[in-house]
């Protein structure tokens, strides 16, 4: 054993072997294990801290470990936390309430992952189709895009086009047709009189950070209507103040007949989401048609309730407007040939690499250098810290990567 293999490098590798041995392989985390986290800070077991430039796919937008939502956990945990649905909680009607006040939503339902929010906003336009737009039964269509992401459940994944999340997974959902993201157009070609819903992410989050042009949402919008067509927006990622809004649709000032929530609605500390909608869609939903055992549970409520107050106390959504342009800005500024495009919207980045540089590697070397991040798509590196970021944190992060960069290049030319 080589002298310089510390105790801490070995409990690491140790670690990491045993999460191997016993855990599935269904993700390849990079080589770092984490001990402990503080605003936009984490740590790993040999004390070097991190900035988190990922924030959990964007569900530590507050920071890790809110001193306000930890006490919110903390509280609620000591009074109670999981009754079912079976029973009203007196924490449930709040945090419903607060939510719908928020996003401008007439009625909420609560689930636990993304995914489960989701499959309820499918549920419910299919039911809405049926019971309302009159679609004959089992013919209901949900229109949805190229390359998206909205989840891992097999209903999700049938509307993947994503090969590897699909392949061994068959067979697959029927009722949906897959559009070209960011055309409107191929929007009014696909709409047929069984259409349920149009759904879609306003900005593609897993598929690339891939900002559509301005006024296609609005499009989408004004066809959805035309033809008495949902429109449900994946608010997952992108809400909640992470593109400088509080909901990114609202940068095209139009409003959905449903969204999704999830990740950031949590906290940072627990599984929460919404379905949100107008009235006419969640009422298509009677007792017994849906539901979730842990979905909206005080624990859950209490949390999201605090998550919520604190974006508005704290202005998360005007800090991410301000910030993620200073960011945007910063990386534009980096001189190298290996940046192809820098795009997003407020917190949500992405910088497209040079197809030759493998962008695993550059999150590999930012690590070395302090910053925690991962690359999405093989070519683009995500940069989406918590909403509480600095402008030092960021020139930071925007050092480490010119200087990876600089590296990298010198490997690329010789
Ligand atoms: C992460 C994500 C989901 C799925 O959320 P989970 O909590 O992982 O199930 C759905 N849609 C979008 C846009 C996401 O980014």
């Amino acid at each position: 054993m080589k002298e310089a293999l510390g105790d801490t490098t070995m409990s690491k590798l140790k670690t990491i072997e045993r999460e191997k041995r016993f855990g599935a392989h269904n993700y390849k985390p990079l080589p770092v294990v984490l001990t402990r986290g503080e605003g936009p800070y984490v740590w790993d077991e040999d004390g070097n801290r991190y900035l988190d430039m990922m924030s959990a796919y964007s569900a530590v937008s507050h920071g890790h470990c809110h001193p306000k939502l930890v006490e919110a956990l903390r509280q609620q945990a000591g009074t109670l936390n999981v009754v079912s649905r079976a029973f009203y909680s007196d924490k449930l009607a709040a945090f419903l309430e607060r939510a719908c006040e928020l996003t401008n939503f007439d009625k909420a339902l609560p689930m636990n992952t993304g995914a489960e929010a989701v499959e309820t906003a499918l549920k419910a336009a299919r039911k809405w189709a049926y019971t309302v737009k009159g679609v004959p039964t089992d013919k209901a269509e949900i229109i949805a895009c190229e390359g998206n992401f909205h989840g891992r459940t097999l209903a999700i994944i049938s509307m993947s086009t994503e090969k590897q999340y699909r392949a061994g997974f068959g067979p697959f959902l029927p009722g949906i047709k897959i559009i070209p993201y960011g055309n409107a157009a191929e929007l009014e070609k696909a709409i047929t009189p069984n259409t349920a819903a149009f759904l879609v992410e306003p900005i593609k989050g897993e598929g690339g950070i891939i900002v559509p042009s301005a006024g296609y949402l609005k499009a989408c919008a004004a066809l959805c209507k035309k033809h008495n067509v949902l429109m449900i927006c994946d608010e997952i990622q992108t809400g909640l103040g992470r593109t400088g809004k509080l909901l990114a649709f609202q940068h095209e000032g139009i409003k959905p007949d449903a969204i999704v929530l999830g990740k950031a609605l949590g906290g940072g500390l627990l599984p929460v989401s919404l379905f949100l909608s107008r009235k006419e869609v969640m009422d298509v939903f009677t007792p017994g048609d849906h539901g979730s055992t842990f979905g909206g549970n005080p624990l859950a409520a209490a949390v999201g309730f605090a998550a919520l107050n604190v974006l508005v106390e704290d202005k998360l959504v005007e800090r991410a407007a301000k910030l993620g342009e200073y960011f945007q800005d910063a990386l534009r500024s980096i001189n190298s040939p290996l940046i192809k495009d820098v795009r997003g919207k407020g917190l949500l980045i992405g910088v497209e690499i040079d197809a030759r540089v493998p962008a695993h590697d550059i999150c590999l070397k930012l690590l070395k250098r302090g910053v925690l991040t991962k690359e999405t798509h093989n070519t683009v590196i995500r940069f989406a810290p918590p909403l509480i970021v600095t402008e030092e944190q960021i020139d930071e992060t925007v050092k480490a990567l010119s200087e990876v960069l600089v590296e990298m290049n010198v490997g690329v030319a010789s």
